[in-house]
C-alpha cells in the first residue's frame, strides 16, 4: 500500500501528459473531443442521437401511440417494462455501437451505461428492480471480443440503481447464428433453446423482478427468449434495458 499512492500518481501524470502529446479522439466519429468531453464519445455525438420521443408508453417505452400500444403485445405477459435510449439504425448510435461492438472499445459500455441509468421507469420497477442480467453473448464470440458488452453496460448501471450484476443467472447453451440479417421469424427460431437457467442460480433469482440489459433491442427475439427461461427459473417479473431500439414498425 505503501508504494501505491506515489504509482498512481506517476500513472495519472503519465496519462495527462499522453491526453496532451497525442489528443484523444471521439470513438464513433473521429474527431477530437474537447476537454468537457467525459468518456469516448464526444459531445456532439450524443447530442446526434436520435432519442426515443416522449411522452412514451409506460410499459414499452415506445413513443406513444394513441389507443392501444401495437409495441406491447410482443412482450410476454411477465415482461413489466422496456426502455431504450435511442432509435437504431442512425448514423452516430450505430457507430457507437459498432465501437463498442466491433471495434474493441470496451469502455463505451460505461459511457452507454450512465445514460441507460438515468432512463424513467414506472414507480413500481423503480421500487422492485433488484438484480441486472446481462444477456449472454456465444462463447466464441465473447471470446473473440473479449468482453460481453451488455456485461459492461450492466456493470456501469449497477452502482448508479443501487442494485447487483447478476451474469451467471442465464446462460447461452447453444452457438446461434448472429440475428443481423436474420427476419423477424428466423430470428425467433434462431434462438429458441439458446439459453438456460443453471440450477444453482435459481435460488437467487426466484421472486425477483430482473432487469435484462442488452445493447440493442431489435424483434425483442433474444430478450423474449431469456425472460421466458428466467421467468420459468422462478424470476417473478423481468424488465428490459437497452441502448438502441430497432425503428420498424413489427418490431418492439
Ligand atoms: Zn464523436
Ligand atoms: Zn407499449
Amino acid at each position: 500500500m505503501i508504494g501505491a499512492a506515489p504509482r498512481n500518481a506517476a500513472t495519472a501524470a503519465a496519462v495527462a501528459m499522453l491526453d496532451f502529446l497525442l489528443p484523444r479522439v471521439c470513438v464513433a466519429c473521429d474527431r477530437p473531443t474537447s476537454v468537457s468531453d467525459r468518456g469516448m464519445v464526444c459531445g456532439r455525438c450524443w447530442s446526434r442521437i436520435a432519442l426515443l420521443a416522449k411522452p412514451q408508453c409506460a410499459r414499452c417505452g415506445h413513443p406513444h401511440l394513441s389507443g392501444t400500444c401495437h409495441f406491447c403485445v410482443l412482450l410476454p405477459p411477465y415482461v413489466r417494462s422496456a426502455r431504450s435510449l435511442c432509435w437504431v439504425p442512425d448514423p452516430t448510435a450505430s457507430r457507437i455501437v459498432a465501437a463498442l461492438k466491433y471495434h474493441g472499445w470496451g469502455g463505451v459500455g460505461r459511457d452507454i451505461g450512465e445514460r441507460l441509468a438515468r432512463l424513467s421507469f414506472p414507480p413500481d420497477v423503480l421500487r422492485e428492480r433488484a438484480v441486472l442480467v446481462p444477456v449472454p453473448l456465444n462463447a466464441t464470440r465473447e471470446r473473440d471480443r473479449g468482453y460481453n458488452q451488455s456485461l459492461l453496460i450492466a456493470e456501469a448501471v449497477s452502482p448508479l440503481w443501487g442494485i447487483p450484476v447478476a451474469a451467471g443467472l442465464v446462460m447461452r447453451i447453444a452457438n446461434t447464428e448472429t440475428q443481423t440479417r436474420l427476419t423477424p421469424g428466423e430470428r425467433s427460431a434462431n434462438i429458441r433453446n439458446a439459453f438456460a437457467s443453471p440450477p444453482d442460480a435459481q435460488m437467487s433469482l426466484r421472486g425477483k423482478h430482473l432487469v435484462l440489459v442488452d445493447d440493442v433491442l431489435t424483434t425483442g427475439a433474444t430478450l423474449n427468449e431469456c425472460a421466458s427461461v428466467l421467468f420459468e427459473a422462478g424470476a417473478r417479473t423481468i424488465s428490459y434495458l437497452t441502448f438502441g431500439r430497432a425503428r420498424s414498425g413489427t418490431t418492439a
